[in-house]
């Protein structure tokens, strides 16, 4: 790590990091929600069918929108019901991002992040937010936490803006460094999952892993994981490991950031943090 590297810009991910993963609104938004949407767009007979082609192509391509684009490629959904038009292809991201910001129950993210968001904006840096999440819906979730106007349009990077790329591939991550006009070490990775944060780290960037309120006394830094509910993880795999080299410094929630990273809140800003 080097800490003179001056820092102008965190890239934040969103889901289970901009909101603790303790709010439960991942697995709903990855649950029963996707599993539905599955149901009533793509003709999936029942949750449980729904769910195993999900997970099985999540874990492999580390969004939804992407996951059911190449299941449906491999020919993975049930054949179309006869009795409704089909489009092809049958699986649209638009259509699942309409649906999720219209039947998502958004009062599990807990409302406005008013400390957050004061912490933010007396923050001098480029602040972006980077998802795997549909474009729509990403900006509804951080309209509901208060935080859309630090980022903005122009500073909101969702999948749909990186296709047929997404985190962890390089190319989506080298995507927002050109945009942005920045480089990989001049930046900061805020996120809680580990592929994202590994590659972030192999890119040169600096690394904030978020492991979730109350975890901290769970995650013990002797080369143990955290194997317990993971988010976005469907497996331990990609499960918070404190002691991975690829992360620079853990926090339990984006909350402690300020007073862990003062430097970050300095001119000019270092990552430097208090342990
Ligand atoms: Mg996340």
């Amino acid at each position: 790590m080097t800490a003179e590297t001056p820092i102008t810009t965190l890239i934040f991910d969103v889901d289970d990091t901009l909101y603790d993963v303790s709010t439960g609104f991942t697995d709903h938004r990855n649950g029963e929600a996707a599993q539905r949407f599955m149901m009533e767009y793509l003709n999936f007979p029942d949750l449980e069918s729904a769910k195993k082609i999900r997970d099985q192509y999540f874990e492999k391509y580390h969004a939804t929108a992407k996951a059911l684009t190449i299941a449906e490629q491999d020919g993975a959904f049930p054949p179309p019901d006869p009795t409704k038009p089909t489009k092809v292809p049958r699986f649209d991201p638009k259509d699942l991002a309409d649906y999720w910001t219209s039947n998502l129950d958004f009062r599990l993210l807990g409302g406005k992040k008013i400390k957050l968001l004061q912490d933010l904006e007396s923050c001098g840096l480029k602040l972006v937010a980077f998802s795997n999440g549909p474009r729509r819906y990403v900006k509804r979730v951080l309209v509901e936490l208060g935080l859309f106007n630090v980022f903005g349009d122009e500073r909101l990077y969702a999948v749909d803006d990186v296709l047929p790329f997404c985190k962890p591939e390089k190319e989506a991550f080298e995507k927002i460094f050109a945009d942005v006009g920045v480089r990989a070490d001049e930046c900061v990775m805020i996120e809680d999952s580990m592929k994202n944060i590994k590659r972030a780290n192999e890119l040169g960037m600096k690394t904030v892993l978020v492991i979730g309120k109350g975890r901290m006394k769970n995650c013990k830094r002797s080369g143990a994981i955290c194997v317990e509910d993971t988010g976005e993880s469907t497996n331990t795999r990609d499960a918070p490991d404190m002691d991975d080299p690829a992360v620079d410094f853990v926090v339990e929630t984006v909350d402690e950031l300020r007073q862990k990273i003062p430097g970050l809140w300095a001119s000019p800003a270092i990552f430097m943090p208090t342990e």
